[in-house]
């Protein structure tokens, strides 16, 4: 029976495959025609040969999805943690290498995957250096994050509330008061921590991962 274990962890594998594969679908494409004429790199049209040197932005994302299924079973099997623990210790790992992650301070698709919200991490790419230690830093860089974006999306959540109050001639402030007061009477430090915890872990491993490949990187660009 314990091969039936198996089952969910294949199915996992295969999906994030697919996913890797959809999402290079052009690259896999400009290689199988490649193959099939067997033309050299340099007769492809330019367009094409460009596809060829992929982007960093993308080498981050395949890394972030290829790092799922590691994670998942590496927090499974060698920490023991919960099911509940370990989807969001590999979720917020995973989300934080595709929009959350150290590159939100500069223009890239990182930042750019906030569409509209993209505006809240403009103070953060002025204000902190592109590849500094606090967007980077294995410490800093989740830290400040964190900090950042509790300030900034209560600041536009209150100016939404705001506008609605304003356009609507509604008042929501008694109401988002009540709430409020409902969770603090109802608010667990430690069921806080249980949520809160493994999504910091994750927070800092997609850090640790996308500074790591950064810096790989860097050192083998300078040996070029
Ligand atoms: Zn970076």
């Amino acid at each position: 029976m314990k091969f039936l274990l198996l089952f969910p962890y294949i199915s996992l594998y295969s999906l994030q495959f697919l996913i890797i594969i959809s999402y290079n679908v052009e690259i896999v494409k400009i290689y199988l025609i490649n193959l099939v004429v067997s033309k050299p790199k340099n007769n492809l049209p330019l367009a094409n040969r460009n596809n060829l040197n992929m982007p960093s932005g993308k080498v981050h994302d395949n890394i972030a999805f290829l790092s799922v299924m590691p994670i998942f079973m590496a927090g499974h099997f060698f920490c023991g943690f919960s099911l509940i623990d370990n989807l969001l210790l590999t979720l917020s790992c995973v989300i934080c290498q595709l929009m959350f992650g150290p590159d939100l301070d500069t223009n890239s698709k990182q930042y750019k995957r906030w569409g509209l919200f993209r505006l809240i991490w403009l103070p953060y790419r002025k204000l902190l250096g592109h590849r500094s230690r606090y967007t980077h830093g294995l410490l800093w860089g989740p830290i400040i994050r964190c900090i950042y974006f509790t300030i900034t999306s209560f600041i536009l959540f209150i100016g939404i509330i705001y506008a609605i109050n304003y356009f609507l001639e509604i008042n929501l402030f008694p109401l988002l008061l009540q709430i409020f007061l409902f969770v603090i009477n109802n608010f667990s430090l430690q069921n806080f921590l249980n949520i809160f915890l493994p999504i910091l872990c994750g927070l800092f491993l997609g850090t640790a991962i996308h500074t790591l490949t950064d810096k790989i990187a860097s050192f083998f660009k300078n040996l070029i």
